[in-house]
């Protein structure tokens, strides 16, 4: 029994008016990455390639803050990062810090199946991406006017809220918004994990969240569950968060749902974060849970409907 779950991020109602018609759009997107993962998994595709497809989907989606669309840092360019973990054999591929990669998880993939390093950031990463013969972008090309104007109105509050004293314009009192990932277990029982992400808006240069970290965004052991997330990345990073879930299956016997339950509601909320995440265990239970007013995500399971939530 094979399934799959998305996410596109979570945090607040985006700040621009959410119109029914901006709605639509988001579960739109959501609902086609979603089905790019199930058709690969319906014929028998594995896990891997399926959380693969569906973010590279939400990555070319320029609603979502992963690769076109992504947000911009300080600097105002936009610098991607992304991960892709295998459960049955813990290969993993990670990148970060990268400006030209067209879908960074494809590179993360290219990383993975090379094998013999892990996590590649900067040029090096983007030198590895020409050799894997990847399709390489202006930097424009993730650049919207929507995430231009946001980059220009955060720049336009710190100025003000600090009378024209500059200090970095990340604010830790707007939760992100945007980032993708997907969970996946195909039907021979094997899960896989990826995230992706352009990072929090104003996010200093050279500044890396928990997405591409193996363990603290991304995660996944066929013997436990695969697990991806999104909020603010310090506290993911500095609660190991991806891999806390999968040792509490594993060494304390904990479901899949206290596992999360505790992780989000208790754990991360105790300590003032804001953010959710989506796993899906070894039998194919799906569980998603966010502490933010929304999380947008969809999942289906293999003889059910699919389903597309935000709220
Ligand atoms: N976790 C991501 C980061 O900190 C941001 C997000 O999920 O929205 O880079």
């Amino acid at each position: 029994m094979y399934a799959l779950a998305i996410h596109g991020g979570a945090g607040d109602l985006p700040r621009e008016p959410f119109t029914t018609a901006r709605e639509a759009a988001y579960r739109r997107g959501l609902a086609q990455a979603l089905a790019a993962g199930q058709r690969l998994l319906e014929h028998d595709g594995c896990a891997l390639d399926a959380v693969q497809a569906a973010v590279t989907a939400l990555e070319d989606d320029p609603l979502f803050n992963a690769g076109r669309g992504a947000v911009l840092s300080a600097d105002g360019t936009a610098e991607l990062d992304a991960a892709i973990m295998d459960g049955t054999d813990l290969r993993a591929g990670a990148v970060a810090q990268l400006r030209h990669i067209r879908n960074p998880v494809q590179l993360a993939r290219a990383v993975l199946e090379d094998g013999s390093q892990v996590f590649l950031v900067g040029d090096g990463a983007e030198s590895f991406a020409r050799q894997a013969g990847l399709a390489l972008v202006d930097n424009d090309y993730f650049i919207t006017p929507d995430r231009r104007q946001q980059f220009e109105a955060l720049k336009l509050r710190q100025t003000q809220a600090n009378s024209g004293v500059s200090t970095p314009l990340l604010s830790l009192d707007e939760p992100p918004l945007g980032t993708v990932g997907a969970v996946a277990r195909d039907g021979a029982g094997r899960l896989a994990a990826a995230t992706s992400t352009g990072g929090i808006a104003g996010k200093r240069s050279g500044r890396v969240g928990d997405s591409p970290v193996i363990g603290a965004g991304t995660y996944a052991d066929n013997h436990t569950c695969a697990v991806s997330t999104t909020g603010h990345g310090e506290w993911f990073l500095r609660t190991v968060q991806a891999y806390d879930i999968s040792a509490r299956l594993r060494y304390g016997g904990y479901s899949l749902a206290n596992a999360v339950s505790e992780a989000i509601v208790q754990r991360l909320s105790g300590l003032g974060a804001a953010g959710g995440l989506i796993a899906v265990d070894r039998l194919g239970e799906i569980v998603t849970r966010h502490n933010t007013p929304i999380m947008f995500r969809a999942s289906v399971r293999e003889g059910e409907a699919a389903a597309v939530d935000i709220y």
